[in-house]
């Protein structure tokens, strides 16, 4: 069985791996993350997505709008 993360434990993640300076270097403080078209795997699959970041700034947004990423207008 998995044990779910909790959000302390997420946001110790975040500032110990990705939190640099004060800023998020994941997503630059935007609070979404845009890798379609860029993340493919080694056989060629694309795999990138535009989803909330793990930083504070996209926990929050997510939270907040969770329509966000739907209502943007970027290209698949
Ligand atoms: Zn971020």
């Amino acid at each position: 069985m998995i044990k779910p993360i909790t959000k302390s434990q997420m946001a110790t993640l975040w500032f110990d791996e990705y939190g640099k300076r004060n800023h998020c270097c994941l997503c630059g403080n935007y609070g979404v993350i845009n890798t379609r078209n860029r993340v493919f795997t080694a056989a060629g699959v694309e795999c990138g997505d535009i989803v909330f970041c793990i930083c504070p700034n996209g926990r929050s947004w997510k939270k907040q709008d969770p329509q966000a990423i739907e209502n943007m207008k970027v290209n698949p």
